[in-house]
């Protein structure tokens, strides 16, 4: 066991390593609480001792991220020094303005100019591996390899429906607003940043849920976040859905409130991914396995509490998110001042990495791929037959064996390591169960859906 530090400029806090196994025991420890606005400087990780059976075939890589929470495991695999310590020394991490973009520049890959793999939203590498949202319907072959995240999202309400009882439950009182703009000629207006992806599903199974059909009821549009914050100012969209920290964003700068977390319509739900192009995988196995170690030392040093300031300073600078850390630490700490008198302070709450009263968040489950895809027929976004083409679709593109094999390479104990690809039945906050063994069912138990079934 030996370790090494990491300065948070005149801080300092603690990281203990193993490096022999490469078994991560991470204790954080800080001393003195970051400075707000703090520049952090992070000493690195101490390096593996690369055997021939886990050295890289190649050191540099290109991923795409977008500056929010999602993100953070690849940006502290990079500033801790995880990629390195198995010998990833040249990844560049690419901020991208959009998910189109994220997308496009993966199409093209880092030979072009784009990426070879990051992050992305669900079910977006099963799309592109289908030729679905990519440019002429090219197909590109897509690995999913890893869950970043788990929670830290929400969605936010403008400010001029604060008092209108528009929280969890809509059927509570607050559809009553949804009926009356429907009537008008300008429905309620809800937007997201990308469509047919997460945040359109967590606010159309809200919706939903609450008796509210998002296909007649209201109007949904893909809006940029920068454009939908100054939208909701001017009173001409009504809602966001969104990842921390646009939520504080929202209620700090008193645009909005938030009705709702991810993590109450859905607790531990499956949120963003790490994927890569197939090419570059199996072109790269080991290297691929260099980044997903990397990885699960990063998620498991972001789901240590005591290193979440550490953390909002280091995912605040400028190249990142370009934020002062006090817009991330709250939220970091399950801490959410929902903004119209509402808090919630509560860890298991919080976007978490590593590990949820669940299990795994870091290991890609095959059966919450099966949600995603199950929820895109629900919504017409993909048509009834993939019911049956789903498991092949999955098998082809959630590559979990390969987070297995990393996993044990890394010193993962076995305590950590899911033993089955479904993760079980899952229950909605509205009593709504889905059973990965029987989607047809969950589709037939919807009231409201787009699919005939
Ligand atoms: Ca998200």
């Amino acid at each position: 066991m030996s370790e090494f530090f990491n300065q948070i400029s005149r801080r300092k806090f603690i990281v203990t390593a193993g490096v022999s196994a490469g078994a991560v025991l991470l204790k954080g420890c800080l001393e003195n609480p970051p400075e707000p606005g703090g520049i952090a400087q992070a000493k690195q990780a101490e390096a593996v001792k690369l055997t021939p059976e886990i050295t890289p075939e190649t050191t540099t890589v290109k991923l795409g991220y977008i500056p929010i929470v999602e993100a953070a495991p690849l940006i502290i695999a990079q500033e801790l020094g995880f990629f390195k310590r198995w010998g990833m020394t040249n990844v560049q991490l690419a901020k991208q303005a959009s998910w189109g973009s994220m997308r496009d520049n993966t199409e093209i890959g880092s030979a072009g100019g784009g990426v070879d793999g990051g992050q992305y939203q669900m079910p977006m590498p099963h799309l592109m591996t289908e030729g679905l949202i990519t440019k002429g319907n090219t197909k590109i072959p897509m690995y999913v390899l890893a869950q970043l995240n788990t929670q830290g999202n929400g969605i936010a309400i403008a400010n001029k429906h604060a008092g209108k009882e528009i929280g969890l439950d809509l059927a509570k009182g607050g559809k009553i607003v949804f009926d009356q703009l429907k009537s008008t000629k300008n429905p309620f207006t809800a937007a997201f940043t990308f469509g047919k992806v997460n945040q359109e599903f967590w606010l159309r199974y809200w919706l939903a849920a609450g008796g509210i059909n998002p296909d007649t009821d209201v109007k949904l549009i893909p809006v940029s976040a920068a454009q939908t914050v100054a939208n909701m100012r001017t009173g001409t969209m009504d809602a966001f859905s969104t990842g921390d920290p646009w939520p504080y964003r929202i209620v700090k700068d008193k645009i909005g409130f938030l009705a709702v977390l991810t993590s109450e319509m859905w607790k531990n739900h499956p949120e963003e991914y790490f994927a890569m192009k197939a090419e570059w995988v199996d072109t790269h196995p080991k290297a691929t396995k260099a980044i997903l170690k990397a990885i699960m030392e990063a998620q498991q040093w972001l789901d240590n509490f005591e290193n979440r300031e550490a953390a909002a300073a280091i995912l605040g600078r400028r190249n990142y998110f370009n934020l002062t850390p006090t817009f991330l630490k709250d939220s970091l700490q399950g801490n959410y001042d929902m903004g119209n008198g509402r808090v919630i302070n509560d860890k298991s709450m919080a976007v978490l990495y590593w590990k949820d009263e669940r299990g795994s968040v870091s290991y890609p489950y095959k059966s919450h791929d099966l949600w995603f895809l199950t929820e895109s027929i629900r919504w017409g976004f993909l048509p009834p037959e993939y019911l049956n083409k789903a498991k092949d679709l999955i098998d082809r593109v959630n590559k979990e064996n390969i987070w297995r094999e990393a996993a044990k390479e890394a010193g993962i104990m076995e305590a950590d390591i899911p033993t089955n690809t479904s993760r079980g039945l899952e229950t909605f906050f509205d009593g709504v169960t889905f059973d990965p063994e029987n989607p047809t069912a969950y589709l037939k138990s919807l009231k409201i859906k787009k699919v005939n079934i």
